[in-house]
């Protein structure tokens, strides 16, 4: 008997069928006694159909109406969950973000949860119903309106919402058996880790490995919420991602995995003045406009023109921003053009282990030119080693670099459902 949060991922909830099997599962759980809240995303790719939907009506839709829009697609498979779970003879309600007392800042689209006040929810279970949460949305304190997370973030609907209610684990339900060493949508030989830290997970998920939304880790780390992630579709037993400093896991490996990140854009400033101060300008600009930058490469300055090239990578959904807050500053910092790239793709390769590991670089970058793969960026961490190279390379270069790393497994990784959109 205990309190347990699951969630439920979009692709789980693809369809009518497997809304009632996802019903049966948690009544399986609720049966043994337990006390279940459920956070469920839209179904299948519905959060996509509504962006493109907006797009047709709009090429740059007021971020306030978008989460408004977006977080229909919740709506409808919270309800749909509730009556499935009824007609199998148990309580359920469901409830919204705002209901579920899920307090964010007013960022649309990517707004934080500042707080959560799960009243209702525990009003719900004390009357001994299955409370259902819709996934990755929330209430502005200050402006009252309705925002979402960003994409992916039930996730973190479901770990925030498990700490608020001291809940005794969080289950991240999914298309496949848990995290593996890479996607396995691209390395079918890739295989199930059954126990990761939250430090490799944070490594994995920041760096594209979106089994996981990056702020549910943080979370799980700040409040020591074990996550539990595993198959909808099976019941085999999944990946338990733990705090290190728990002292349970074992001898770590050298490498975890490898990462590959698609959603970025690279940004090159050209003919920058090669004196002191011109870098901060540029990264004030773009950090005044609310944007996360992610690696950042500056060229040697040609000595006949004392001017550089500055190159930095950001989620393409800022892209556009981006580059209208840098034509902004142009005539200020004197820079000579802009030259935008959407065609880039990242992969990284992730291990604690590394630290201590001489020679892991050298493998890495033997693998890649072993799958002929041209390097654009590279950046290192304690723990991580990334480059940027033209997207199309991205599946060989992970391939590759598996492979060169032994990490490949006999048996071969299902994917169960979802379109991998
Ligand atoms: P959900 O709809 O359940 O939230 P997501 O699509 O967000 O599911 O995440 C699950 C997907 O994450 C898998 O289908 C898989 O393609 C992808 N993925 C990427 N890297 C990994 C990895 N290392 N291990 C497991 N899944 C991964
Ligand atoms: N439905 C949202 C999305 O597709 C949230 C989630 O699935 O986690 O991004
Ligand atoms: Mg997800």
């Amino acid at each position: 008997m205990g309190l347990v949060v699951q969630k439920y991922g979009g692709s789980s909830v693809a369809d009518a069928e497997s809304i009632k099997r996802v019903a049966r599962r948690i009544v399986d759980t609720r049966s043994l006694g337990n006390d279940v809240v459920v956070v469920v995303s839209a179904m299948g790719d519905t959060t996509d159909d509504l962006r493109d939907l907006a797009q047709q009506v709009s090429p740059l839709p007021p971020a306030r109406e978008l989460d408004m829009l977006l977080t229909a697609g919740e709506r409808i498979s919270m309800a749909l969950l509730a009556m499935a779970i009824a007609d199998l003879g148990h309580q359920a309600r469901s409830y919204t973000g705002s209901q579920a007392g899920v307090i964010t800042d007013s960022a649309h689209g990517k707004a934080r949860i500042i707080d959560i006040t799960p009243g209702r929810i525990r009003q719900a279970l004390d009357g001994g119903a299955v409370a259902i949460v819709a996934g990755f949305q929330g209430v502005s304190q200050d402006t009252k309106e309705i925002t979402t997370l960003g994409r992916g973030a039930s996730d973190t609907t479901a770990v925030a919402l498990a700490a608020a209610l001291g809940a005794d684990v969080c289950e991240i339900y999914t298309d496949v058996d848990g995290v593996f060493t890479a996607d396995p949508r691209i390395v079918p030989t890739a295989r199930r880790i059954a126990q990761i830290t939250t430090e490799e997970m944070l490594e994995m998920a920041a760096n594209g490995t979106k089994v996981l939304h990056l702020r549910c880790v943080e979370y799980a780390r700040r409040y020591a919420m074990p996550v539990h992630v595993r198959s909808s579709f099976s019941r085999h037993e999944g990946t338990w991602v733990i705090d290190s400093k728990d002292g349970q896991v074992m001898e770590q490996a050298i490498i975890t995995g490898v990462s590959h990140d698609r959603s970025e854009a690279k940004i090159t400033v050209v003919g920058v003045p090669d004196r002191p101060g011109k870098a901060a300008e540029i990264f004030q600009a773009v950090a005044g406009a609310g944007i996360n930058i992610d690696m950042i490469v500056q060229n040697v300055s040609a000595a006949e023109t004392g001017r550089t090239d500055v190159s930095f990578t950001l989620p393409k959904t800022d892209g556009p921003i981006a580059m209208t807050t840098l034509q902004n500053v142009q005539d200020a910092v004197g820079f000579a053009s802009l030259q935008y790239d959407d065609l880039i793709g990242k992969i990284s390769l992730v291990g604690a282990g590394m630290r201590t590991h001489p020679g892991v670089s050298a493998t890495f970058f033997a693998a890649l030119a072993q799958a002929g793969v041209n390097i654009e960026m590279i950046s290192t961490s304690e723990i991580r080693i990334s480059v940027v190279t033209r997207a199309d390379a991205v599946d060989a270069a992970v391939r590759g670099v598996h492979t060169a790393f032994g990490l490949d497994s006999a048996d071969e990784a299902v994917v169960y459902g979802g379109t991998g959109r």
